[in-house]
């Protein structure tokens, strides 16, 4: 087998709200733990609570490194998340900077979703629209986590709230006063490489018509959706990936902000359809490649 992604510390991929390990035989990190297994990385996908604040997820996200170290004998770990597994990713980094190597954000709305903003607006809590969404989440994540054959673990909490907070402008906003390790001192900006020892990079995409909407996303739904929650950006109007906004997303070294990937696109969803000369799965391994270069 080769090597040539094989990491001094293993890779655990952190999933975004609803996110999961398998439904059925089905993967979240669609092609992508094949791909870094096969170039020798020790890779972990894992859950935490689908709905959730970052903070709550974060911590059982520090119970599962603490697992994954006793299990492998490695001193830390390099967390890559995916939408909200970013900001869980952060929150572990910044309350075990010992225990992370690396954080890496992938479509992370490090600064808020405004997907999540115009839900707020349009659907308070209180409204009757609110708790018809909230019902309809709850159902959708009961489906999962019957669903749910990659995860072993106890059952985990459900508080759809604090889930939908942790995603606005103005609830990251709070979560970045406390978090701050890896955030760019300015809009648009770079973030520092390194804070307390761990190193921070983000990547992430835009939608880009003639492309993202092409190829084999003709045939994926998720794209038309993310085609859809686009229009309720404002400030990023037209700089973003359906759920996340261009520099919303950056966090330490920014690798890359433009890819032709939508919020799915980017892990390789769904069944690995995506936009015409696309290819998210790419990434992942030259960032593994990057990591190892890194000595982490
Ligand atoms: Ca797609």
């Amino acid at each position: 087998m080769s090597q040539e992604l094989a990491t001094r510390y293993p890779l655990v991929l952190v999933p975004g709200m609803l996110g999961f390990v398998r439904l059925l035989l089905y993967p979240y990190w669609y092609g992508i733990v094949p791909a870094l297994s096969q170039g020798g990385a020790r890779v972990f996908a894992i859950q935490v609570s689908p709905l959730n604040s970052s903070e709550v997820r974060g911590e059982q996200l520090l119970a599962q490194i603490q697992q994954i170290m006793a299990q492998t004998g490695a001193a830390r770990v390099n967390l890559i998340g995916h939408s909200q597994g970013s900001l869980t990713a952060r929150y572990a980094a910044a309350k075990r900077p010992d225990w992370v190597a690396s954080v890496t954000s992938v479509a992370g709305p490090n600064h808020g979703s405004e997907l999540a903003d115009y839900l707020q607006r349009r659907s308070p809590a209180s409204s009757m629209r609110g708790r018809v969404l909230s019902l309809v989440l709850r159902a959708i994540s009961a489906l999962m986590t019957l669903l749910e054959t990659g995860y072993r673990g106890a059952k985990l909490p459900v508080d759809i709230h604090a889930s939908h907070h942790s995603l606005t402008t103005e609830g990251v906003a709070l979560f970045n006063q406390q978090y701050p390790q890896g955030l760019p001192q300015t809009w648009g900006g770079q973030g520092p490489e390194q804070v307390n020892g761990v190193r921070y990079y983000s990547w992430s995409g835009t939608l880009q018509p003639g492309k993202t909407d092409r190829g084999a996303n003709l045939f994926d739904g998720t794209n038309r959706s993310c085609r859809l929650f686009a229009r309720t950006f404002v400030r990023e109007a037209g700089q973003c990936d359906g759920m996340v906004g261009r520099y919303s997303s950056h966090l330490g070294q920014v690798i890359g902000d433009d890819y032709p990937l939508d919020h799915f696109d980017i892990i390789n969803q769904s069944l690995g359809l995506v936009g015409k000369g696309a290819d998210p799965v790419r990434l992942f391994v030259e960032h593994a490649r990057r990591l190892k270069a890194a000595g982490v």
